[in-house]
């Protein structure tokens, strides 16, 4: 796995528990308002590959942490480009620790294999922008897999064979009111909706124009989207 960085711990990833993340490099997308594109641009990845966490290092930390830990969440940037994304969650899992995917939903099969073989225990998706405007707002790569893959994933997790949620980082300026509408239709009938806001850093695309939304306005959000989901929530 290429790892660039661990954050040891966290009380917000999961609610109520003591979680580590695990970062990992590389993502499908090119989402203009990425903070982190050195995680992301391949020519970057190559060039900060030197500062990469072995995952030796990540595994003695975490025999350290045994019992002090509940969980450990895998993250992106998008962890399903790793081709050993398996084989390291199961070691995380044999560890006895309970294991979070954070995954973009590009890859159906892998999580659905993933959560057959009991590895893992929750699964968070994020839903960045209405489906129909996916491709020019995101500037994802093979997009007609990618929306058969997301829709794949959307209709087995509501089944609940593992616990999840949705979660949209909202962007002022960016997000526009019919644009949450439309999201919070499509993801109708799930069972959690997580919102967080957008923290300004740098980002992939410079010439990015957005902003914070205050915590008046997405308590408002979160009022509109509670009307379609049985649960919403925002993560400040
Ligand atoms: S999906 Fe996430 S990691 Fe990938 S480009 Fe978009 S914001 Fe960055």
């Amino acid at each position: 796995m290429q790892i660039t960085g661990i954050q040891q711990t966290t009380l917000v990833d999961y609610p109520w528990k003591v979680a580590s993340i695990v970062f990992t490099a590389g993502c499908q997308f090119r989402c203009p308002f990425c903070y982190n594109p050195q995680a992301v641009l391949p020519e970057l990845i190559a060039r900060y590959r030197s500062q990469q966490i072995p995952e030796e290092a990540i595994f003695n930390f975490l025999k350290q942490r045994v019992g002090l830990i509940d969980w450990v969440s895998i993250c992106g940037w998008e962890p399903t480009v790793q081709p050993d994304l398996y084989d390291f969650a199961e070691k995380v899992k044999k560890m006895w620790f309970c294991v979070k995917l954070d995954t973009n939903g590009r890859d159906f099969e892998i999580v659905k294999k993933m959560v057959e073989d009991w590895i893992l225990d929750y699964v968070a998706v994020d839903l960045k922008w209405p489906l129909s405007n996916y491709e020019k707002r995101t500037w994802v790569s093979e997009f007609w897999d990618f929306l058969e893959n997301y829709k794949a994933l959307l209709d087995y997790l509501k089944t609940w064979v593992v616990d999840y949620e949705y979660r949209s980082t909202l962007i002022k300026w960016f997000h526009e009111k019919e644009d949450l509408e439309e999201m919070w239709m499509y993801l109708q009938w799930i069972k959690a909706r997580y919102l967080q806001n957008y923290l300004p850093e740098e980002t992939l695309d410079p010439n990015f124009v957005g902003e914070p939304f205050t915590w008046v306005e997405l308590q408002e959000l979160k009022n509109i989207a509670n009307k379609y989901v049985e649960f919403c929530s925002v993560r400040w």
